[in-house]
């Protein structure tokens, strides 16, 4: 028996009905609140420079048993006056902790009696884990290469300005760091990112890092995982930079 054809309409117009999206509700404040997680709880230093309750301390003046050198011996640098100055021909030093995403924050002295010029006045660096270089160099009033001086990724990204006080002063770096992400196969995911206050200047803006640091050549990526921080004993024969109040937080 065939229904009649009103009921055929009935049914017709309830099923268009049924597919009538549900009518927004009315937004409140709440509905875009959320409460979990909670942010846990860091105190600040006592100044923005001193580290906060979560940093590890890489040097706090005393001695510099959380670095070693190339050979995984202690480092060789000097440590005097709560600061610790390179020693030429010791080599590099790098932290003996690994890091992925960090903060750090990191102090430098050109020495007041500085000579030499360009990238032999002054040059040290910090690669972010162990590959990619963060130059340190005096660039108070020594021209060189632009993508190689103080605050620059060395040879990938001048800085946005420069910063740099005059040799005899601290320098300060504070450096916000994202680490490259690789595929299973190795190859690259994501860049590292990495954006740098010089003096509390703003001087590397999120930079996309292009793979390690070359002196020669281009830069590539290798895939890595964590890495240390390593700081630069440059082969130049101007007087010896020094360090102090460095500090990280792992993100
Ligand atoms: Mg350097």
């Amino acid at each position: 028996m065939r229904a009649p054809l009103s009921l055929f309409f009935v049914l017709a117009a309830a099923r268009v009905l049924a597919q009538q999206p549900a009518e927004t509700p009315k937004m409140k404040p709440e509905m875009t609140e959320f409460w979990e997680p909670v942010p846990k709880v860091v105190t600040p230093g006592k100044s923005n420079d001193a580290p906060p309750s979560d940093a590890v301390v890489l040097f706090d003046g005393k001695d510099l048993s959380r670095w070693k050198d190339k050979d995984g011996n202690a480092a060789k640098w000097e440590v005097k006056n709560g600061v610790f100055t390179v020693v030429k021909g010791t080599g590099d030093i790098t932290t003996r902790q690994d890091f992925g995403d960090f903060q750090l924050h990191i102090e430098y002295r050109i020495p007041e009696e500085i000579q030499g010029q360009s990238q032999t006045r002054g040059n040290s660096g910090i690669f972010l884990q162990g590959r990619y270089e963060l130059q340190v160099l005096d660039s108070y009033n020594n021209r060189t290469y632009s993508n190689g001086q103080a605050a620059s990724i060395y040879k990938q990204n001048p800085p946005l300005v420069n910063a740099m006080r005059k040799p005899g002063e601290w320098n300060i770096y504070d450096v916000v760091y994202t680490a490259p992400r690789f595929k299973e196969d190795g190859t690259l995911f994501t860049p590292a990112r990495v954006t740098v206050l010089h003096n509390g200047v703003l001087v590397q803006n999120n930079f996309e890092i292009k793979g390690g640091t070359e002196y020669m050549g281009l830069p590539t990526y290798k895939q890595h995982g964590k890495g240390p921080l390593r700081l630069q004993d440059h082969g130049d024969p101007s007087k010896p930079i020094s360090f102090r109040n460095i500090w990280v937080r792992e993100l």
